[in-house]
């Protein structure tokens, strides 16, 4: 019999083998397509931030900072000897309109309480710190501008905690599991993203289709940060000499990967050059799909032991925010399996129970 069974090696599997293969236990993870193409995590924007209103979420926002600057010293290996996560530490900047100010206020008060280092000011002051950015309906705005958020790039850093995983022990292995019954293993750990749903009835983890475009602008402003537009909810944020701009507009039950094109004209290029004067003369020059692994329950995390199997633990659920969150909840799933509870940051109000037991935790900040 295994002593540790991971179904799933994207980056919250891998993540989770690189922390208990640190304390020395025997990790085996099956992952059903190596090459990762329809995985969430290499689709991913790469963000991390501790912009949420949930404070679990936070923590866990302030962790993944920790952790990606670290990854050259922690995550180095024989192979990989200057491993990195490529961060563009631009920070993150938040834009409410009166409809989102008040839960906003909320939120700033548990930001406050986790000493997330984020800064607010009213609308009429954001020209004075952000002058390229339209403040007509904006009443509130956060952001951070001190290297405290950013982003990554997905691909090596899920490369680098693999490369670290192995050289620990870790054993990655080629399968597709169809039921959890297969599994002869006294731990066995669900991390199959947004496929949660196929293998657990009971867990509504479902896929749900975004796109994201890519453009370019004649005029490029390469320090602007990760901006999320709540009056729109569209996203954008440099990349390279272009721009990546995220669409709110998703689908369930999507038969395939294709980029909703028709939202770009439609929807997306507006709110942009509404909030971005320049962005007006920005062209489309590309652009993918990817699925988040959306708990349709609260949007929020599913996290722990599954009460109706004797060992069976499971993490999903994340949405928008699965590749920032990795290396906390390894951490935590880590600590709940060695030691039978969290040690660093509580997650039980996360529990697989409350998904269960149809309890919700909303989190609302989902880009
Ligand atoms: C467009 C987009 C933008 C995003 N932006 C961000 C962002 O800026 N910041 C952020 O933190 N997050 C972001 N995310 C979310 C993030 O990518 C996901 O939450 C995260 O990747 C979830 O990690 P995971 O390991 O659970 O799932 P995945 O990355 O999907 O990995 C799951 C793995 O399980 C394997 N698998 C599935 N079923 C089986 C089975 N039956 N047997 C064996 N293997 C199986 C899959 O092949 C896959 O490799 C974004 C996602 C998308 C789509």
């Amino acid at each position: 019999m295994d002593d540790i069974v991971i179904i799933g090696g994207g980056i919250i599997g891998t993540a989770t083998a690189y922390f208990l293969t640190k304390e020395g236990r025997k990790v085996k993870i099956i992952e059903q397509d190596p090459t990762y193409k329809k995985a969430s995590f290499p689709l991913s924007l790469g963000g991390f931030r501790r912009q949420f209103f949930q404070k679990e979420n936070i923590l866990l926002g302030k962790y993944a900072r920790e952790f990606i600057f670290q990854v050259p010293e922690l995550l180095k290996t024989k192979k990989n000897p200057k491993p990195t996560a490529s961060v563009v530490a631009n920070g993150y900047l938040f834009l409410f309109g009166s409809d989102h100010a008040s839960e906003q206020y909320e939120a700033l008060k548990n930001h406050k309480q986790c000493e997330a280092g984020t800064k607010n000011i009213k609308g009429s002051e954001l020209k004075e710190k952000f002058p390229y950015v339209n403040d007509q309906g904006i009443e509130t705005v956060t952001y951070t501008d001190d290297k405290k958020e950013g982003w990554i790039d997905p691909y090596l850093f899920h490369s680098a905690i693999k490369s670290k995983a192995i050289e620990q022990g870790a054993q990655f292995i080629k399968g597709e599991i169809k039921n959890i019954s297969e599994i002869n293993s006294n731990i066995i750990i669900c991390a199959v993203g947004y496929n949660t749903n196929n293998l657990l009835k009971d867990v509504p983890v479902v896929p749900q289709k975004h796109t994201v475009f890519r453009v370019n602008c004649p005029k490029h402003i390469p320090e602007m940060p990760l901006t999320s537009d709540f009056t729109t909810g569209v996203y954008w944020r440099p990349e390279g000499k272009e721009y990546l701009a995220g669409s709110p507009i998703s689908t369930f039950d999507a038969n395939d990967l294709e980029p909703d094109w028709e939202h770009f004209e439609e929807f997306v290029w507006p709110a942009l050059a509404k909030r971005v004067p320049i962005f007006e003369k920005l062209k489309l020059t590309g652009g993918w799909a990817g699925y988040y692994d959306c708990n349709k329950l609260d949007n929020n995390a599913v996290i722990g032991k599954h009460p109706k199997y004797k060992n069976l633990y499971l993490a999903s659920g994340f949405t928008g925010r699965g590749l920032m969150q990795a290396p906390g909840v390894g951490r935590a799933l880590t600590e709940l399996i060695i030691t039978g509870s969290y040690q660093s940051i509580d997650l039980s109000a996360l529990s697989v129970n409350r998904v269960l037991e149809n309890k919700k935790t909303p989190e609302p900040y989902v880009l």
